[in-house]
């Protein structure tokens, strides 16, 4: 077990500076990665919210999928925001026909699916696991997660007036995921809640 571990965010695109300025909030090291060697010196990573479309073909072109997949397949713990859980899902619903995920949770993911409502919102989640009551989360153009295997932690849901519970939280060993974007509201809890994981697990 490591003391303080080293994590690593996602740095080709999307909201880089807001995940590292939580994790330096922490105390944590924070490593940008931009390349597979980057990942060598990662105890985990953090895969932010932005395009996951873009994301994928950035990703690919700078060889890095192929390395998140092989360090998530062997036990690497990874915490995804928004187009970072849609890059975590195993499977996705409306993603572009070229567009691939590293995977790793076994959910499927709908894209812009809250996007079709309400382009973006605040919801109070409840998360028993991070205490100290219901978290303040904003959804930009959010995916739900349809479906999730039984190996499958469900964290959290939303329920809006007379609509089904959607599932907008999960943690599957290492891997967490959040349709919401917690590195936007100053409330550090899940990101806490990530380091420890890390912890345990380094
Ligand atoms: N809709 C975006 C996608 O599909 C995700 C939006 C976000 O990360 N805020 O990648």
């Amino acid at each position: 077990m490591t003391a303080v571990p080293t994590i690593g965010v996602l740095a080709l695109q999307g909201d880089v500076a807001e995940h590292v300025a939580v994790l330096r909030s922490l105390d944590v090291p924070v490593v940008r990665v931009l390349s597979p060697e980057h990942l060598d010196a990662v105890d985990g990573m953090v895969l932010p919210g932005g395009e996951s479309t873009t994301m994928s073909k950035l990703a690919l072109r700078y060889g890095l999928m192929e390395p998140l997949r092989e360090r998530v397949a062997a036990g690497m713990p990874a915490y995804g925001t928004c187009a970072g859980m849609i890059m975590l899902a195993d499977e996705i619903l409306g993603g572009t026909d070229d567009q691939r995920t590293v995977g790793g949770i076994d959910m499927t993911v709908r894209r812009n699916a809250f996007g079709r409502q309400r382009e973006s919102f605040e919801a109070r989640v409840p998360i028993d696991r991070i205490g100290g009551g219901p978290f303040e989360a904003v959804f930009i153009r959010a995916p739900w997660v349809e479906r999730v295997g039984s190996g499958v932690i469900v964290l959290g849901e939303v329920k809006g007036p007379g609509e089904a519970g959607r599932i907008v939280a999960v943690l599957q060993g290492g891997l967490m995921a959040t349709s919401f974007h917690p590195e936007l509201t100053g409330d550090a809890r899940i990101h806490r809640l990530f380091v420890d994981i890390v912890k345990g697990h380094a």
